[in-house]
């Protein structure tokens, strides 16, 4: 196992489940923040099959009951959880989330972690051999590459295929004003060069993503706080919460990159890709978590039946995933063509008219 993001926890969790023991190559995590915090309501059954459903009882979350939209029209849509037929999930915050996850490994004897990264992989007659940054070597028949973005095995074994270049300006804002009960909301809007995401945290933090193509984005956006003020200004919903509520950026933004990017299989004969490392779509359906958690658990499944003999259960694996990748393009195209006003702008015109490469 390489990666120790929410794909790396679950698959390490489903494998001790089944009794398998796995060596974790799993670099701790020492960033400030991360960003992502919209878990959607399907991840209560997969954090349930882990034994993992109290984490979302920590009151660093908080349940998400309200979200407002204005995308394909002028008007704000106004949604409430009771409405949604699976409800609408968590607002998370992300570090103790991912820490609770992590927690929950140290307490399997089958998981052996080590705190180093993956430096190269190297294929042998009886399997792989793994040499990690810090020099230690392993020798495995299988392994599972829940290493992000960055698909350290998989783009190696496979071929990466495209949609877009999607970028994140992210930013956490403090409240100025602490005596302003802020609403407990999730607000998406849709602007011509791309579209905004803000949700409260339960700590009162208010994070907000801007996203849109690297070269629609103004250049050095990310050391220009003046340039980000000006854009939270400009638009017609977000600013209003952030200044009815006493918020706005202090910082310029950081920027990650969100295109939907996946591999063209996401198994091979001895490895397998979980995660963003097989599938990482543009965070507009707020499923990556979601689908981190639960390919982590196929890929679990799979490995484990591998190692007992059965010749298609990697095979079965690749073809769910692709079956998944199908699902989530043609989710992503619905939202995307709902959105109309701005269907000469380049960032919608190009999503109206892509094609993968
Ligand atoms: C701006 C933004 C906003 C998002 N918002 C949401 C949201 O609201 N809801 C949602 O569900 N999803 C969201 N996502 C997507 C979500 O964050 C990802 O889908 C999720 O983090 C994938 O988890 P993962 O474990 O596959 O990968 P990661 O979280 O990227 O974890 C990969 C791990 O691999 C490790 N690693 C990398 N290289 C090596 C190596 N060589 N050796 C060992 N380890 C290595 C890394 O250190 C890391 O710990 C968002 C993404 C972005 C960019």
């Amino acid at each position: 196992m390489v990666g120790g993001g929410i794909a790396g926890c679950a698959a390490c969790l489903a494998l001790a489940k089944r009794g398998v023991k796995a060596i974790w190559i799993a670099p701790e995590d020492t960033s400030a923040s991360k960003p992502g915090e919209s878990l959607a309501a399907a991840a209560r059954a997969l954090l349930d099959d882990l034994g993992l459903a109290h984490v979302l009882d920590d009151p660093a979350h908080r349940r998400s009951q309200l979200s407002f939209t204005s995308w394909g029209s002028d008007a704000l849509l106004e949604r409430h959880a009771a409405a949604q037929p699976g409800g609408m999930g968590h607002v998370l915050n992300r570090r103790h989330f991912e820490a609770a996850l992590l927690a929950q490994t140290r307490l399997s004897p089958d998981i052996v972690r080590l705190d180093d990264t993956l430096r190269e992989a190297e294929r042998t007659a009886t399997g792989w051999h793994l040499t990690t940054g810090g020099g230690q070597t392993i020798g495995a028949r299988l392994v599972i590459d829940a290493t992000g973005r960055r698909a350290m095995i998989g783009r190696r074994e496979a071929r990466p295929r495209r949609l877009d270049h999607l970028v994140a300006a992210v930013s956490f804002l403090r409240q100025s004003a602490p005596d302003i009960d802020p609403t407990r909301a999730t607000l998406t809007e849709a602007v011509a060069g791309g579209w905004w995401y803000a949700t409260l945290l339960a700590d009162r933090r208010l994070a907000i993503n801007f996203y849109s193509d690297p070269d629609l984005l103004p250049r050095r956006i990310g050391q220009r706080l003046d340039l980000w003020q000006h854009m939270v200004r400009d638009t017609r919903y977000i600013w209003r919460w952030l200044e009815s509520a006493g918020y706005e950026p202090s910082e310029p933004p950081q920027l990650a990159t969100a295109g939907t990017v996946w591999l063209e299989t996401a198994a091979g004969s001895d490895w397998l890709a979980a995660g963003d490392a097989a599938i990482s779509f543009d965070p507009l359906s707020a499923h990556g978590m979601t689908t981190a958690l639960w390919t982590g658990i196929q890929a679990a499944q799979a490995a484990a039946l591998t190692l007992d003999g059965d010749a298609s259960a990697l095979a079965g694996y690749a073809a769910r995933l692709r079956a998944g990748v199908e699902r989530f393009a043609h989710e992503r195209r619905n939202i995307y063509s709902r959105e109309m006003r701005f269907a000469h702008h380049p960032f919608w015109r190009r999503r109206q008219t892509e094609h993968p490469e």
